[in-house]
Formats: C-alpha cells, sequence, structure tokens
C-alpha cells in the first residue's frame, strides 16, 4: 500500500521536461524540513490506496509522462512496485527526491531528479553523496538557491564532483519569491557555469500556493 497525498494532471513545472502535459502521483511524508518547502502539506495528508489502484487513476488521464514526487517518495517501499508497473505499461517515469536517500534500488530506466540540498535549506548535512557517482546519463542534478552562499555552494559541489556532462542537466532553482531570477543569471553567467536556470513554469501560470497544478 501507498500514502497518496493527491494526484493531478498538469504541465510539468521544472527540470527538462518543464512546460509538458504531466500526471503527479504526489507521495505523503517527508523526513526533511526544509526551510523555502512548498509542499509542506504532503507531510502527513494522504490516504491509503495500492499500487493498482494508483495506476489505474494514472491511466485515467490518458497522458504518457509521470512524475512520482511528495514529500520524500522514497520513504515508501511501495514506490518500487509502483514504478516497475509503470515501465512496463511503457510510461516515462521521472522521480524527485531530495537527494538524502540512495537512488540505488531506483530502476535505471526512471529519469531521476535528484536534490542537492543548498546551507539555505537548513538541511545541507543530510546529503546522501553516493548518489551523485550513481547518476545516469537520463537523470538531473537540481539545486535551490536561496542566496548567493546556496549559489556557491552549489558552484563547488558542481565542481569538486565534476558533475557537468555526467548528468542531463545540472539545475539552479532561484527559490520562488525570494531570489530573483535575475541575481541568479547574472551569477551564473560570470562564471561561465555549465548548468540551466530552472525558473518553476506553474508558478507563473497558476497562483504559487494554488495545488494540484
Ligand atoms: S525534501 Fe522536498 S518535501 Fe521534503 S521538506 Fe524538502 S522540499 Fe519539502
Amino acid at each position: 500500500m501507498l500514502t497518496v497525498n493527491e494526484i493531478f494532471y498538469s504541465i510539468q513545472g521544472e527540470a527538462t521536461r518543464a512546460g509538458e502535459p504531466c500526471v503527479f502521483v504526489r507521495l505523503t511524508a517527508c523526513d526533511l524540513r526544509c526551510s523555502w518547502c512548498d509542499t509542506e502539506y504532503a507531510f502527513y495528508e494522504g490516504r491509503k490506496r495500492s499500487v493498482a489502484d494508483v495506476v489505474a487513476e494514472v491511466v485515467q488521464h490518458q497522458c504518457r509522462l509521470v512524475e512520482i514526487t511528495g514529500g520524500e517518495p522514497l520513504i515508501q517501499e511501495d514506490v518500487y512496485p509502483l514504478m516497475s508497473e509503470l515501465l512496463d505499461r511503457g510510461y516515462t517515469v521521472m522521480l524527485e527526491t531530495g537527494g538524502h536517500r540512495s537512488i540505488a534500488r531506483v530502476p535505471d530506466a526512471v529519469v531521476k531528479i535528484v536534490d542537492v540540498k543548498c546551507p539555505g535549506s537548513g538541511e545541507a548535512g543530510k546529503n546522501h553523496w553516493e548518489n551523485l557517482s550513481a547518476l545516469g546519463p537520463r537523470d538531473e542534478v537540481k539545486f535551490v538557491i536561496k542566496d548567493r552562499a546556496d549559489y556557491d555552494y552549489a558552484r563547488d559541489v558542481i565542481v569538486r564532483h565534476g558533475l557537468a556532462g555526467r548528468a542531463a542537466a545540472i539545475l539552479l532553482s532561484p527559490v520562488h519569491g525570494v531570489l530573483e531570477p535575475r541575481l541568479l543569471s547574472e551569477w551564473i553567467l560570470q562564471d561561465h557555469l555549465p548548468v540551466r536556470l530552472q525558473l518553476q513554469v506553474h508558478k507563473f501560470i497558476w497562483p504559487a500556493a494554488m495545488r494540484g497544478v
């Protein structure tokens, strides 16, 4: 069984699939408390559902791109049969994870979007660094940037771990409403950093706090 916060069909707002229609499966619970978290409602709210029930609802949305997110989706053991079932049915499956839990058991075919938590999140001490060695060519790394200190931290991690060229994309995303995208863009350009600026598209389409989009 899975504890599911919500399932909805919307526009993918993040990563290199931004702008594409996507079905989101948001699982309940997270063992981090990032200072800028925008899905705190997923910490506790949810109801028990079988993997088959979740897959049946995904099928109803008639969309071949599915993202499993949270909360932290890797907390629940049944996320593994859910990923396998969706892959077996030919879906493109994305997984958004906080980066503090091992991705070693996630199937290679799943597109993993793996966070590296920066100091501004308050959770940088929890990064599971082995994940960076486990990244495949279709996977992406994401840094959420709150301020200049976070940017400097991200830049150092990118260089120290040789991330350029080892993942499909390195995403730098300013905390919405906190760090001006223009400022982050200027820092990236000044350093010739081999990254992709990420703005959360859904927050420009719908109200930033709106759920189910
Ligand atoms: S890992 Fe994600 S869901 Fe968990 S607290 Fe951080 S931002 Fe929120």
